[in-house]
């Protein structure tokens, strides 16, 4: 008998008018497993994750932890615990930190919603240090781990982050890393797009390339590092 995936796109196809954007795309991403897919600019990542989360119609399926997610509402799909932390952070500019962890938690009842404070705040302690200040008077690392920190607000089973170290200097990427390793420690799974691929073999058990909208390569983290085309095409590009 064979047991279907935790998390599994199966023949997504994405159109933009009458343009292809994804094309037949299908991934599966396991219980606690970190899988990210990379690419370039255009490649059709952010597409992808706005398919999965309902903001986008697609031919094909995705199923997750057994329920078919294809005809849900966006609502819905975070009411299963699919999570999407977006590249442009959708942050609420004028609100504190606080007051933005607490949107992420509109689901949770108050004592859940303490104790994901806590664990959101232990995670990230710049936010913790800076509770009360409002979002638009962050730097782009503490917005980003702000969109991190909100995200993880509603306890995701999966949490499907896109691009997290866009735009980000090396230390505060190195600052995400930690907070990524402490995500794997915990189990908790991921699906990730990135460009910058060097933060993505660094985290991801398995990967993607995504290429114009289609699956080129799939494979270990191993395998991508030792791929003569990935090597010349991605590594080192961040
Ligand atoms: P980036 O890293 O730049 O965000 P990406 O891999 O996330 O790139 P997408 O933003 O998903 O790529 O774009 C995939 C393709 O779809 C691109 O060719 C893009 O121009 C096109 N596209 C994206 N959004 C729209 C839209 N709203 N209308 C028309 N075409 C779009």
């Amino acid at each position: 008998m064979s047991s279907s995936p935790f998390f599994e796109i199966d023949g997504m196809n994405v159109y933009y008018d009458r343009v292809r954007a994804i094309d037949d795309v299908s991934i599966t991403v396991d219980r606690g497993e970190i899988v990210s897919v990379i690419g370039p600019n255009g490649a059709g990542k952010t597409t992808m994750l706005n398919a999965i989360s309902g903001v986008l119609d697609y031919d094909g399926t995705v199923r997750f932890n057994g329920n078919e997610l294809s005809d849900l509402s966006e609502r819905e799909i975070v009411e299963y615990g699919v999570i999407h932390c977006s590249e442009d952070r959708d942050l609420f500019p004028f609100f504190t930190v606080h007051e933005n962890l607490l949107m992420g938690a509109h689901l949770q009842g108050e004592a859940e919603t303490r104790q994901r404070l806590e664990y959101v705040y232990d995670l990230f302690p710049r936010l913790n240090e800076r509770r009360e200040q409002e979002a638009n008077t962050m730097s782009g690392g503490e917005q980003q781990m702000l969109a991190i920190g909100r995200a993880l607000m509603s306890d995701p089973e999966l949490l499907m982050l896109d691009e997290p170290t866009q735009g980000l200097a090396p230390i505060i990427i190195d600052d995400i890393s930690d907070a990524m390793e402490e995500l794997r420690s915990e189990g908790l799974s991921i699906l990730l797009a990135e460009q910058n691929s060097s933060f993505a073999m660094r985290h991801a058990e398995r990967l993607y390339l995504l290429e114009t909208g289609t699956i080129e390569l799939s494979g270990t983290a191993d395998e991508f590092k030792n791929n003569e085309y990935v090597r010349d095409a991605y590594i080192g590009v961040t």
